[in-house]
């Protein structure tokens, strides 16, 4: 037992904040905010206080097991990779795929990435990540050529308006939420809440717009046009490092006046004439958006709509003026980092054929993956019909959290081999593997996460790992070994990987511009394990210059798309979220007794005039049904929902609950650029059941 507190890193949320942990008995943990660490300085959230409440045994998957039988690691990594060498001998290394996690380290992502796309030669490495911000990526990539967030923490506090976009960063950021509302009283920094429901981040808001759900380009064109006709254009940042294409302001200026853009939105134009004012009067303005951005089905479209507004009012590259995505998951960005999504190869980098030859050289890799794999719908879709047939999901559980999570059931119930890696046992996703590998926890794991922000902060293990649980990186290494690349993945520690990851971030780029990943190469063991939080980047964009071929940033020509009319059988629109004190599939945060007390079962919340023409009153039990699937709820009347909307929580499993099950309801249709599902706009009815 030590009495020395650890300083790590909370393994939640994306902001990524510093805790100070100490070990005060038989799996026993004290949980402090680190003050010294610069995203939180010392504060934690409810989620973050009760960490110390998961790191106890119940529930652990601590032996590997082949069905129902433990067995030894030799013989389950042996099946795990004699398996995978038949499938792709007999079928293709395409006919294989990994399905990972924002809940990896760095170390653990790096080496499923290597393993996939360097050695067995397939793009079909994708994460859950791309649930939630692969539509930043994608609107990164067209603006800046590069997936680089042009934004820290910093920004916030020296903002002097943050407008918040599909975000209810009070429950779901609550630390980044408290640092704007200590800029609030600090600097009377102004801030807007754009979002279709009135959140718990509405109520200290200067003003909320509660616009029509997916309306968000119209809005963000329309303030554009206002911009330019009001002379608030930044002229010499747009000459001298922005690409305008040739239709690009016939796009904005379309229905642009004040008037069509109410309508359009449906808000009061006095609100939106307020909004304008405010971005005219601030120049320092962080536009923060997240998964109501993210999780459309022209996501996209949406980010660009934000990345133009700051790119063509210069409000970018400077302290307090930046478009800022955050990401949901703890090691979403890290993830990033490494080529995690099937969509790039790896360090920032696409499938370019320089960079596919680069990184080959780099690995001495046998078969390099040339082309993008399936992201993550398609590759469920692939699963479903047979063309894959070897699966390993790692630290994730898609079969709850997966839109139209039924079909991706059946798919992975017909699947002829799926592997699971994870730290419980008892999984809806680990129910249908032939093969369970038990892997360490957050207290138990070593090496790094990137937040939000892309500060690298490092990840320490505390206790023992329990049973015969072996950290992730092992796991994936020890597969490679067996599957013939010994030398390849002959990893030590996760020092040896964090060290690879860094030489490759810079290895011979030829001179193409590639934000450094602020790694050192040369990083020792004895430096490894004392560092400290490192934001790589530093102000991105700060010189005016971007990673284009040119070196200019794109304005990207963006249209509002027609908003289409509620559907005769689905009359209402689903949005889908989270609650303040659960965590993704409640794998932790169930078990929390503390945290339950919140919100003790899944809600559907539905606007009163809906709920009364269908007979529902607080508290009665509704049906929600789309044509995916449906689910039991208990309803609550919420003013907050607009009419025609309702809202439903995503956490529940079968494993807590029958009913409150949103993975079943939302539509398997994706963006057409970043291939993130649109869980906010699923056609939906509900119906009472009983009452209670
Ligand atoms: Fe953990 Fe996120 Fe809360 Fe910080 S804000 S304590 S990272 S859950």
């Amino acid at each position: 037992m030590s009495e020395a507190a650890v300083r790590t890193t909370c393994a939640y949320c994306g902001v990524g904040c510093g805790i100070r942990a100490t070990v005060t008995g038989d799996r026993q943990v004290k949980i402090e905010g680190d003050p010294d660490h610069p995203a939180n300085r010392g504060r934690l959230c409810s989620k973050g206080t009760h960490l110390g409440e998961t790191v106890g045994l119940d529930g652990r998957l601590l032996h590997p097991m082949i069905g129902d039988k433990r067995v030894g690691w030799d013989k389950a990594l042996d099946l795990v990779a004699r398996r995978f060498k038949e499938t792709i001998a007999r079928h293709g290394p395409d006919s294989v795929a990994f399905y990972v996690s924002g809940q990896l380290l760095t170390e653990d992502y790096y080496v499923a990435n290597k393993l996939m796309k360097g050695f067995i030669g397939s793009g079909n490495i994708d994460t859950n990540s791309r649930l939630c911000m692969s539509s930043a990526v994608a609107g990164h990539i067209r603006a800046f050529g590069e997936d680089v967030v042009p934004a820290s923490y910093d920004d916030l506090d020296a903002a002097d308006l943050i407008i918040l976009v599909g975000s209810n960063t009070a429950w779901c950021h609550p630390i980044v939420y408290q640092r704007i509302m200590a800029a609030r009283a600090e600097r009377g920094t102004k801030l807007v809440v754009i979002d279709p429901r009135r959140t718990e981040t509405c109520e200290d808001a200067d003003l909320h717009l509660a616009i029509r759900p997916g309306s968000d380009v119209a809005l963000m064109n329309g303030l554009l046009a206002h911009c330019r006709r009001e002379g608030l254009l930044d002229e010499a940042f747009l000459t001298a490092h922005v690409a305008t294409p040739d239709d690009f302001w016939d796009a904005i200026e379309e229905d642009s006046d004040l008037w069509s853009v109410a309508k359009t939105c449906d808000v009061a134009p006095a609100d939106l004439k307020q909004y304008y004012d405010l971005f005219a009067a601030n120049p320092r303005t962080v536009t923060l958006f997240s998964q109501g951005i993210n999780q459309a089905l022209r996501g996209t479209d949406q980010v660009n709509a934000i990345i133009n507004l700051h790119l063509a009012t210069g409000r970018i590259g400077k302290p307090g003026a930046a478009p800022f995505s955050i990401t949901g998951q703890p090691n979403a960005m890290g993830g990033r980092e490494v080529g995690g999504l099937a969509s790039t190869l790896a360090a920032h980098m696409d499938f370019a054929p320089e960079n596919v030859a680069r990184v080959g050289r780099f690995w001495s890799a046998p078969a390099m993956a040339t082309k993008p794999g399936l992201k993550a719908v398609d590759l469920f879709r692939a699963v479903g019909e047979g063309r894959i047939k070897a699966l390993w999901v790692m630290a994730t559980n898609p079969a709850v959290s997966m839109p139209d999570a039924g079909r991706v059931r059946e798919a992975l119930a017909a699947c002829p081999f799926v592997v699971v890696s994870d730290v419980i046992a008892d999984t809806d996703t680990g129910r249908f593997a032939h093969v369970r590998l038990p892997a360490t926890g957050w207290a138990e794991k070593d090496g790094t996460v990137t937040n939000s922000e892309r500060r690298i902060s490092r990840q320490r293990g505390l206790l023992p790992a329990p049973g015969e649980a072996r950290p992730d990186w092992w796991i994936i290494s020890e597969v490679g070994k067996r599957m013939g690349w010994g030398s390849a993945f002959a990893y030590e520690r996760p020092a040896d990987i964090y060290r690879e990851h860094a030489r490759l971030s810079t290895y011979q780029n030829g001179g193409a511009r590639l934000f450094d990943i602020g790694h050192h190469a040369a990083i020792g063991n004895a430096a490894y394990d004392a560092m400290e939080p490192n934001l790589w980047g530093g102000q991105p964009f700060a010189d005016g210059g971007f990673s284009t071929p040119d070196g200019r940033a794109r304005l990207v020509s963006v249209r509002q798309a027609k908003l289409a009319d509620p559907l005769k059988d689905w009359p209402l629109t689903l949005n889908t979220g989270r609650y303040r004190d659960q965590w993704h599939t409640m794998t932790r945060t169930g078990l929390s007794p503390k945290l339950a007390r919140h919100r003790e079962e899944p809600l559907a919340e539905i606007n009163p005039e809906d709920a009364e023409r269908r007979g529902i009153a607080e508290g009665d039990i509704v049906r929600v049904a789309t044509p995916q699937g449906e689910s039991l709820f208990r309803a609550t009347l919420s003013e907050g929902q607009r009419r025609g909307e309702m809202f439903t929580p995503i956490h529940w499993t079968d494993r807590q609950s029958s009913g409150g099950r949103t993975g079943l309801l939302p539509r398997p249709l994706t963006d057409p650029h970043s291939g993130q599902p649109g869980f906010k706009s699923t056609p939906t009815q509900v119906e009472k059941v009983a009452t209670e």
